[in-house]
């Protein structure tokens, strides 16, 4: 069981009242190298209370044991780690070891992910991307660890790896960045996962996401920001940061009738809810 402490005052700054969760970011890459304690300051003035942050990229070179740092470093960061499908042909034993190590050595390791199928760019074989997928949902099981699932142009794979096995585990999970049909997400609402929506969701010409969104659930919801990429308006064409995440929150708010801060309470919760922490939910109560 995962339980952390309250984060100390000290680092809480900003709006006492605001809670928001970044549910997928990728601050530990180069990207942020620049910056990226003012970046975390931001996000903690702006009442983002904790980040996923995902390792991804070639799992030999210690892009994993990059992210597993980083979270160990920050009370509020806490890190998932798994071989991307774009980088499934460098999956292999030596991948599975370093990750088992590093699930050992940090409670901060929430997740195992980002894993999946991604039919867009093939930067991996389409069979190699299956054959990772599967097996690394058969390693998260045994961690006994909810996954973080990456899948674009993949739906009808997706849902049927899902299917088989991940259903009957009941450790749940996040449809990250989630920028599927009706279909996905109602497939992935069954299979027992949380969607998360990304800056897309405050795109011109999302209005076929936007009505998906609005047929989720918000207890089955979280937000995110999927940084440095796909920043919300308005801050398209400008490098994403968590702190933007409150834009994905107030597009949401704007579907489903809410203010900003009760997405934001509310896809605290369900994070919370998913990795068994007490906070940041107790801070929203
Ligand atoms: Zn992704
Ligand atoms: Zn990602």
């Amino acid at each position: 069981m995962l339980v952390h402490q309250a984060d100390s005052p000290s680092s809480i700054v900003g709006r006492p009242s605001s809670v928001f969760v970044d549910s997928h970011a990728h601050i530990d890459g180069p990207e942020f190298d620049a910056d990226r304690d003012e970046v975390i300051q931001r996000a903690r003035d702006a009442g983002v209370r904790a980040i996923l942050n995902v390792g991804t990229g070639d799992p030999h070179n210690g892009s994993l044991e990059r992210a597993v740092e980083l979270a160990e470093h920050h009370p509020d960061l806490y890190a998932a780690i798994g071989v991307h499908p774009h980088d499934a042909r460098l999956f292999d034993e030596a991948a599975e070891e370093r990750i088992h190590k590093l699930l050992k050595a940090s409670r901060k390791v929430v997740a195992w992910g980002e894993i999946g199928l991604d039919y867009h760019y093939d930067n991996s074989p389409r069979d190699v991307q299956r054959a990772a997928f599967r097996r690394q949902l058969v390693l998260a099981r045994e961690a006994k660890l909810p996954i973080v699932i990456h899948t674009r142009e993949a739906e009808d794979d997706t849902i049927e790896i899902l299917r088989d096995e991940w259903k009957e585990s009941g450790l749940g999970g996040i449809m990250h960045c989630f920028s599927g049909s009706l279909t996905l997400a109602e497939a992935s609402l069954e299979l027992g996962l949380l969607i998360s929506f990304a800056g897309v969701v405050t795109f011109k010409k999302a209005d076929d996401l936007r009505a998906v969104a609005a047929k989720v659930p918000l207890d089955r919801m979280l937000i995110e920001t999927d940084c440095p990429y796909l920043s919300p308006v308005p801050y398209r064409g400008r490098r994403n940061e968590p702190a933007h995440v409150i834009e994905v929150a107030r597009a949401i708010g704007t579907i489903h009738g809410k203010t900003v801060e009760e997405i934001g309470a509310i896809t605290a919760a369900n994070f919370a809810n998913l990795f068994g922490l007490r906070w940041p939910c107790e801070t929203s109560a």
